[in-house]
C-alpha cells in the first residue's frame, strides 16, 4: 500500500532540531537523551562538563545507581520513610575540552552554538552539529555522532568531526572523564525535581585506558567506566599515568581537511563496594575487553540492527497525521531507552532522561507502560516485574513496619524497593501500588501464557499483595458499609484527594487481586501444587479472600448514580475550576494539600481509571455519566490522566474528545505540554500514547468471550496498523475507517473478536472485517 503521509519513511523516524518547540538547553537535552535501559545521556553542551559557565544540566545516568541521604522532618513519626534514594548524576561522556591558541575550553568558555540535531530513531543515531568560536574568534564545526548500544547495554559511543572555518592551524583536544562533584538542585520550589544532590566519591583506576570507579557515600555502591579510544590515528595520545587519564590529539587543521575521532564508554555494572574492591581487576578486564577489536562502525551495526528489531515489533503506524506518527514513534522509542532489563531495575518516571522525581519508580510503570511491553517485548514485561518480585523482602518487611501481619506493601516510590515518599499522604497512602502490581502481573501472564513465570514468581506477587489487603482492610459494623470489607484511610491515583475511606479504584482493585490469588491458586493445585505448599496457602486462606472480595465496598451513589471516588466524595464542595487563573495550574504548586483535599478537584484519573480497567463492570450509561461528572473535576494535572480520558472518550463514542485527548497525550513532550520537559520526559504518558491507540482507537479488550477489538479511527485518519504478540503468536492489525485486518505471522490458530464477529485466525490467511460503527 502506498504510504499517505507526506514525508518519506526515513523522514518519519526522525525527530529534527528545527521541529521543536522551543531550543531551551534543558528541554532540547531531554528530548535528545539516549539511552538502552541501563544508561542514559542528555543530549548536552559538550564542552559543558561541570562548568556553570554554560546553560544546561548534562547528566549521564546508569538505572539504579542513586545515593541516600537522610529525610529530614520537622517532626518525624513512627514508619516514615527514612531516607530520599536520589539517582546520581555522572560524568557526561559528551564531554571534550579544546585548547586553541593556548585558551581552554574548560577554564575560559567558548561559544557554542546549537546548529542541528537529527536523532533517527529508525537506527538510534543521534547527529548533532555545533558553532563553536574560540574568545580568540576562531572558528570551528564539531559534529557528534552517538548512540547508546541496543546490543550491548554497557556501552555507549560518540564520534566527533572538527572542521575549522575561519583557519588553519593547530587544535588540540583532550577527552577525560569530567567529574562532576556535586548533584545540584537547581530549584526547591517544585517538588517534582530532584531536590537534593549527592557528593560522589570518583577515583581513577590504574588501566590501560581512562578508568574511573565511580562510589555513593551511603549507598555503598560502585561501577566502572571505562573510555576508550575506537581507532589507529598515531595522533591520539593516551596519558594513562596523568593525574588525569586522558586521550590528548593535537590537530594542524584546514577549513579542507577535518579529523574524525570515536570513543566507546563501558559502563559496568552495579556493585557494593566490598565485592567491587574483591574483583576489581576483573571488572576492569572485563569492562576494556567489551571494546576490544570494535569500531564505531561495528558497534553501530549491532545497535542498529537490534534497533530495527525492535521496530518489527513495536512500531505503529498512523496514516493521516504525520506529527502525529512521529510523536508516536519518539514515545515508543524513549520507552524502550528507559526500560530496565536486568530484573533489577525498573523504569523511572522521567525514564533515563532527568532527574526529576528522584528518579524513582511508581506504580507508572505497571500501569501505563507494561502494557506496551507485555504485547510487543515480553522480555522486557518479565524483567520489569522481575525487578518487583526481587524487592519482595522489603516489601514484606514495609508491611510489618505499617503494622500489617501478612503480605507485602510495596513502596510508593523507589529505586532500591524501599519506600522514598517523603509525604505519606500523597505516597505511602497509594497502597493501591500493591494491587496495579497484581493486575499488571496477571495482563503478562494472560497474554504470553509465561506459565513459568507464574510459578517461579507471578504467585507469589499475587498471593503476598492479596494477604496484605486481608490484613489491611476490616468487615464494617456500621452505616451503608454494615456487613461489607472495606479499605479506610487511604489515597488513591487522584492525589488532590488523600487518606479517604473505600477509594473507589482502591478498593475494586484490591477486589481483583484477591479474586486473583483464588485463581492462581486453583491452576498451580494442578500445575505445580509444591508451590502453594511452600508458600503455606490453605484452603481457609483462600475461602476468607473469596470472602472480602465477593463482600468488597464499592461506593455508589444512586442519586447521581455514579461511581464514588470515596465514601464521601460528594459531601465536598467543588472547586471553581472555571474560574481559576490558567497561570495557577498546576493547582499542586499554588494551593496547600489541605486546601485540595476539602474540594471535589482530581489531579488525574482515578475512578475512570478503574472503569478503564474493568471494561465489563459497567454498560456505556453508566460509563458516560461517570465521565461526565469526573471531567467537570479533573484537572489533568498530571501527565497520566489524559491517555485515560481519551480511551474512555472512545467508548462512550466521543471520537472528538478521543482525538483532542489523544493529541495532547501523543506530544506531551515534543511540544513540552507540561513545560517541565527539561527535568526528563513524561515515561507514564508515553506510555499512555499507546494505550490510547490500542486500547482506545482499537478498541483491545478482553471481552467475554477472549481477546476483543473495537476500532473506530477519527476522522482524517486512513490506517492504523500495529502488531501484538499473544501468547505464543504475533499477529498484526490493520485499521482504516472501514475495515479490520487481522493477520496471525506466526504461531498456532487462534479465534478472536472484532466486536461481536468471531475471527478465526491461521497463517497467512488474514481475515477482514467490516467495523460497524455505533
Ligand atoms: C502522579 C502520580 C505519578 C507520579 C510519577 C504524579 O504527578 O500524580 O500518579 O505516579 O506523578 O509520574
Amino acid at each position: 500500500m502506498k504510504a499517505r503521509n507526506s514525508m518519506s519513511v526515513d523522514e518519519q523516524y526522525q525527530i529534527h532540531l528545527q521541529q521543536l518547540k522551543h531550543k531551551e538547553p534543558g528541554f532540547v537535552e531531554t528530548i535528545y537523551a539516549l539511552g538502552n535501559g541501563h544508561l542514559g545521556v542528555r543530549a548536552s553542551n559538550p564542552l559543558q562538563g561541570n562548568s556553570p559557565a554554560y546553560p544546561g544540566s548534562p547528566g549521564l545516568f546508569i538505572n539504579g545507581f542513586y545515593d541516600l541521604t537522610p529525610i529530614t522532618y520537622g517532626e518525624a513519626y513512627f514508619g516514615y520513610a527514612r531516607n530520599n534514594q536520589t539517582i546520581c548524576e555522572l560524568p557526561d561522556p559528551r564531554y571534550l575540552i579544546f585548547s586553541v591558541d593556548g585558551v581552554r575550553s574548560d577554564e575560559t568558555p567558548y561559544q557554542i552554538e546549537m546548529i542541528d540535531k537529527t536523532w533517527d530513531m529508525a537506527s538510534g543515531l543521534l547527529l548533532e552539529t555545533f558553532h563553536v568560536t574560540t574568545p580568540t574568534a576562531k572558528e570551528f564545526t564539531l559534529t557528534l555522532e552517538s548512540f547508546a548500544s541496543q546490543a550491548e547495554r554497557h556501552l555507549y559511543v560518540i564520534r566527533y568531526d572538527i572542521r575549522t572555518l575561519n583557519f588553519s592551524g593547530s587544535v588540540t583536544v583532550i577527552k577525560q572523564h569530567a567529574y562532576v562533584n556535586q548533584q545540584i538542585a537547581r530549584d526547591n520550589t517544585d517538588m517534582r525535581r530532584a531536590q537534593r544532590g549527592n557528593t560522589l566519591l570518583q577515583t581513577y583506576l590504574p588501566a590501560a585506558a581512562p578508568t574511573m570507579r565511580i562510589s555513593t557515600q551511603k549507598s555503598q555502591l560502585s561501577l566502572l567506566m571505562t573510555m576508550q579510544y575506537l581507532g589507529s590515528d598515531p595522533r591520539v595520545q593516551l596519558n594513562a599515568h596523568a593525574d588525569v587519564p586522558n586521550y590528548e590529539i593535537q590537530l594542524q587543521l584546514t577549513p579542507e581537511r577535518s579529523a574524525q575521532f570515536s570513543f566507546g564508554y563501558s559502563l559496568g555494572e552495579i556493585h557494593n563496594q566490598l565485592s567491587f574492591e574483591v574483583n576489581q581487576a576483573r571488572y576492569i578486564e572485563k569492562s576494556l575487553a567489551r571494546l576490544a577489536g570494535e569500531s564505531f562502525s561495528s558497534l553501530f551495526a549491532a545497535s542498529a540492527a537490534r534497533t530495527r528489531q525492535f521496530w518489527q515489533d513495536s512500531d505503529v503506524i498512523i496514516e493521516g497525521d504525520p506529527i502525529l506518527q512521529k510523536g508516536i514513534r519518539f514515545n515508543l522509542y524513549h520507552l524502550y531507552q528507559a526500560a530496565g532489563r536486568d530484573h533489577s531495575t525498573d523504569i523511572p518516571a522521567k525514564g533515563l532522561t532527568g532527574a526529576g522525581y528522584e528518579g524513582h519508580y511508581f506504580w507508572d510503570t505497571e500501569m501505563y507502560m507494561l502494557p506496551f511491553f507485555i504485547y510487543t517485548q515480553p522480555q522486557i514485561a518479565k524483567a520489569l516485574l522481575g525487578y518487583r518480585y526481587a524487592t519482595l523482602a522489603e516489601a514484606g518487611q514495609r508491611a510489618r513496619e505499617m503494622a500489617i501481619k501478612s503480605g507485602v506493601l510495596f513502596p510508593w516510590r523507589t529505586i532500591n524497593g524501599e519506600e522514598a515518599s517523603a509525604y505519606f499522604p500523597a505516597g505511602t497512602a497509594q497502597i493501591h501500588i500493591n494491587a496495579d502490581i497484581a493486575y499488571a502481573t496477571d495482563q503478562y501472564i494472560r497474554a504470553t501464557a509465561d506459565t513459568d513465570f507464574l510459578v517461579s514468581a507471578g504467585f507469589e506477587l499475587i498471593l503476598e499483595t492479596a494477604r496484605f489487603w486481608l490484613a489491611y482492610g476490616n468487615y464494617a459494623d456500621h452505616g451503608p458499609q454494615a456487613g461489607h470489607f472495606v479499605i479506610n484511610r487511604v489515597t488513591g491515583p487522584d492525589e488532590y484527594t488523600a487518606l479517604i475511606d473505600n477509594n473507589y479504584y482502591t478498593n475494586r482493585m484490591a477486589q481483583h487481586n484477591l479474586r486473583l490469588a483464588v485463581k492462581y491458586a486453583a491452576e498451580l493445585k494442578q500445575l505445580a501444587p509444591d508451590k502453594l505448599a511452600e508458600l503455606a496457602v490453605t484452603d481457609a486462606e483462600l475461602a476468607a479472600f473469596k470472602k472480602a472480595a465477593a463482600n468488597m465496598y464499592l461506593p455508589y451513589d444512586a442519586r447521581h448514580q455514579i461511581k464514588l471516588q470515596d465514601d464521601n466524595a460528594l459531601n465536598r464542595p467543588r472547586f471553581d475550576l472555571k474560574n481559576e487563573p490558567a497561570t495557577n495550574f498546576p493547582l499542586l504548586l499554588h494551593y496547600h494539600p489541605l486546601v485540595l483535599y476539602r474540594y471535589q478537584v482530581n489531579k488525574q484519573a482515578d475512578t475512570l481509571m478503574s472503569d478503564f480497567l474493568f471494561p465489563l463492570d459497567q454498560d456505556e450509561a453508566q460509563l458516560r455519566r461517570d465521565y461526565d461528572y469526573y471531567e467537570g473535576i479533573t484537572t489533568h494535572d498530571s501527565s497520566l490522566s489524559r491517555a485515560i480520558f481519551s480511551i474512555l472518550a472512545n467508548r462512550i463514542h466521543d471520537p472528538d474528545k478521543a482525538q483532542a485527548y489523544f493529541l495532547d497525550t501523543a506530544l506531551t513532550d515534543l511540544t513540552d505540554l507540561q513545560g517541565n520537559s527539561e527535568d526528563g520526559i513524561h515515561a507514564a504518558n508515553m506510555g499512555g500514547s499507546w494505550l490510547s491507540l490500542i486500547y482506545g482507537f482499537a478498541g483491545m479488550h478482553y471481552g467475554t468471550d477472549g481477546l476483543t477489538f473495537a476500532p473506530q479511527l477519527p476522522a482524517g485518519w486512513f490506517r492504523l496498523s500495529f502488531k501484538i504478540k499473544y501468547r505464543g503468536r504475533q499477529i498484526d492489525i490493520d485499521i482504516n475507517q472501514k475495515t479490520a485486518t487481522f493477520n496471525l505471522l506466526s504461531g498456532a490458530p487462534l479465534t478472536l473478536y472484532c466486536g461481536p464477529e468471531a475471527c478465526d485466525l491461521s497463517q497467512k490467511m488474514p481475515v477482514t472485517v467490516d467495523i460497524k460503527h455505533a
